[in-house]
């Protein structure tokens, strides 16, 4: 039996794990490396981690799943000075500083949040550079009923089931409109957000190492250095609100950077323009709108052969990400027999 992944994200990579000893399985990524949106850039002598910050388990089975990467040091503990910013900044009475929880435990990959898609493709059959274009079904299902063609239309191979894991608006592109639940995955949007990278030839003297922010354009604001592993030059990371990146989505990027860079001085009181290393990131398609369709579960045409899923299944969060992938293999599994 032999699978195709499209996306090598933590949801990609999930179900690769999860069907490595029943299926021959290959995942395709556009990107140059992988872990979608848990990426990593590095600029020396700085690192950011320009997509998720962190992430927690809550259920069993993440907690589980994450276990060899813990033994392994590929994932530790961040346990950051943590604090809350409103509007008026960190002067104001409203703003506040807090302990995470030790309960949920907030996770980072080491040296970078990449690190832990690296780390569970080890053993994977990966295929990166390779956007996905099209998917025909073969006209004589030999080897597999799907054929995956690359955007300069060259063949990727057949494939009896093919699992597309990219964000709704890319999966549509990809799906047959005859996908049983074709509406339902268009119908879900994705909202963008602005990440501003910004490196620093001093240290900063933060109050804190992370920072949720209420009423301004921005959401967070994190001593990206602060994680454990990374690089010791000042590294500091900002992430605008959703809402704000949808207003501005098309806005240029010296006008973003400029934007973001006066509203964050202003929110902590540390004036942010005396940078050495600035940069800014687009995600398109970076958080969930709430929705309730097909109950979180994955979407599976079994007739097709043929399945959507991501972290759009339920919330943007890596462990969404995880679960829906492993929920979907848990079905896939139920159907397959195993090759050895
Ligand atoms: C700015 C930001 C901050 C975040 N902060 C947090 C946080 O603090 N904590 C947390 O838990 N989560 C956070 N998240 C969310 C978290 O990153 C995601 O929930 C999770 O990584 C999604 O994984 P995924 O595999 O479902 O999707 P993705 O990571 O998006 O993977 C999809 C993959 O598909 C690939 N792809 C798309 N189209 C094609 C194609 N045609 N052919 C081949 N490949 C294709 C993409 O390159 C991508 O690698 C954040 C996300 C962003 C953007």
């Amino acid at each position: 039996m032999k699978i195709a992944v499209i996306g090598a994200g933590i949801t990609g990579l999930t179900v690769a794990e999860r069907l490595k000893h029943t299926a021959d399985v290959t995942v395709f990524d556009k990107a140059r490396g992988v872990g979608g949106r848990t990426a990593t850039r590095r600029a020396a002598p700085y690192s950011f981690d320009h997509g998720a910050q962190y992430f927690v388990a809550k259920s069993e089975a993440f907690k589980s799943f994450l276990k060899p990467a813990l033994n392994e040091g590929v994932l530790q503990r961040w346990d950051a000075r943590f604090a809350e910013i409103d509007a008026a900044g960190l002067a104001s009475e409203m703003s506040n500083t807090k302990v995470w929880s030790e309960e949920y435990p907030h996770f980072v990959g080491v040296p970078g949040m990449n690190a832990f898609a690296k780390f569970l493709s080890r053993d994977k059959n990966i295929k990166t550079a390779t956007r996905i274009g099209k998917l025909v079904q073969t006209a004589q299902p030999v080897e597999g009923i799907w054929e995956l063609f690359d955007d300069q239309n060259t063949s990727c191979g057949a494939y009896d089931w093919v699992i597309v894991t990219t964000p709704p608006e890319q999966a549509i592109e990809l799906l047959p409109k005859s996908f049983s639940n074709f509406e339902d995955v268009s119908n879900i949007e994705l909202l963008p957000c602005f990440s501003l990278m910004l490196g620093f030839d001093q240290d900063l003297s933060l109050p804190f190492d992370a920072a949720l922010v209420r009423n301004s354009p921005i959401s967070w604001v994190a001593k990206n250095s602060s994680k454990p592993g990374r690089p010791t030059s000042c590294s500091v990371l900002v992430q605008s609100t959703n809402d704000w990146a949808k207003k501005h989505v098309d806005d240029n990027h010296e006008d973003i950077q400029k934007t973001l860079i006066e509203e964050c001085s202003r929110l902590i009181d540390i004036d942010l323009s005396h940078h050495k290393h600035s940069a800014v990131h687009r995600w398109l398609y970076a958080n969930t709108v709430k929705h309730r369709k097909n109950n979180g579960e994955p979407f599976i045409d079994v007739e097709k052969q043929m399945a959507a899923v991501g972290d759009w299944c339920g919330n943007a969060r890596v462990e969404s990400a995880f679960l829906h992938g492993d929920r979907l293999a848990t079905s896939l599994l139920n159907r397959l027999k195993p090759v050895h």
